[in-house]
């Protein structure tokens, strides 16, 4: 295995010059836009790995399905989807997504940005800063990793150019849909998405989503099965941004992309893997990344369908 992933890792190296790394949160454009890696968790609690696979980077958007694992936990499925709807917007991740000048939470999906910001009111805390610990506990949890933290710079950045999250955080204000202070919503969103993590914290975490809410090797549940599988639904129509219908074709399997150049991809019943490689395509998707998932995926044979 070691041998095939440093292969297709090599095959896939060109790819890094096809993207861009993403630019409009100025500390992201400093990362390195050659970089690769791979980290592999198989079914045997096997790990395997290729390429910058301990390299940190922010998780950005791959927040988004542990905000929802969250949200579900603190206030189960039926509450969670009166709130925010599960189809694909079709659209990008920070779209306004407003049909005949109605929002309604059948607009919104928990893996686009206007869902995420409702997901984070919907996580128990009596401060934006105590839901925060929440979600960075969480991930430790699912990660294995008890280090994980945030990366200032990032979250500074993030927060100090957040003009288009503050617009959609303020039209859902306008139309009842958040109704606590924009400012702590977004602070709780914006420092979730820069939580630093390792394509190996991806692997861990898209193994327990694999394994339907358990852990590798001790099979210790984190999560109720239903609500891995709810994520999982959501990940495969939605998680790849508008880029997701593609990637179901090319890969075959739910994932998660995030700007910082991650992608966690969820094999059910089978691995957990973490990508990393920060040039994007246009939709935000990271182009070696999905390349090397599409060579892994096919000579694996992990394609669900
Ligand atoms: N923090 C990013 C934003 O809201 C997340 C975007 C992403 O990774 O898709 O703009």
């Amino acid at each position: 295995m070691k041998e095939l992933l440093e292969r297709l890792a090599e095959e896939c190296f060109p790819y890094t010059n096809q993207g861009e790394v993403a630019n409009y949160i100025p500390e992201l454009a400093k990362a390195n836009p050659d970089a690769l890696g791979i980290y592999i968790i198989s079914e045997d609690g096997k790990h395997h790995f290729a390429g910058e696979s301990m390299h940190s980077f922010t998780i950005q958007s791959i927040v988004k399905p542990i905000l929802l694992l969250l949200a579900l936990s603190d206030n189960g499925i039926d509450s969670v989807g009166e709130r925010v709807g599960v189809e694909a917007t079709g659209k990008p991740f920070d779209a306004i997504n407003v049909s005949d000048l109605r929002l309604d939470s059948h607009h919104l999906n928990p893996m686009v940005n206007m869902g995420a910001i409702v997901m984070c009111t919907l996580i128990k805390g009596s401060t934006y800063q105590e839901k925060f610990e929440r979600i960075l506990e969480l991930i430790r949890e699912l990660a294995g990793n008890p280090e994980i933290g945030i990366e200032e710079a990032v979250y500074r950045s993030e927060k100090s150019c957040g003009s288009k999250n503050r617009a959609l955080a303020y039209l859902l204000k306008s139309y009842g849909m958040l109704n606590d202070d924009v400012e702590d919503v977004l602070d709780c969103y914006f420092k979730a998405c820069s939580i630093a993590v390792t394509c190996k914290d991806l692997a861990n975490i898209g193994f327990v989503l694999a394994n339907r809410g358990c852990k590798p090797m001790t099979n210790e549940r984190i999560v109720p099965s239903e609500y891995a599988r709810y994520v999982n639904a959501i990940l495969m129509t939605c998680g790849m941004y508008d880029g997701s219908g593609e990637f179901a074709l090319r890969v075959g399997v739910p994932a998660k992309s995030g700007v910082g150049g991650g992608i966690m991809a969820v094999v059910p019943g089978k691995m957990g893997i973490g990508i990393y490689s920060p040039a994007l395509d246009k939709k935000g998707n990271s182009v070696a990344g999905i390349q090397l998932l599409e060579r892994v995926s096919r000579e694996l044979q992990l394609s669900i369908f």
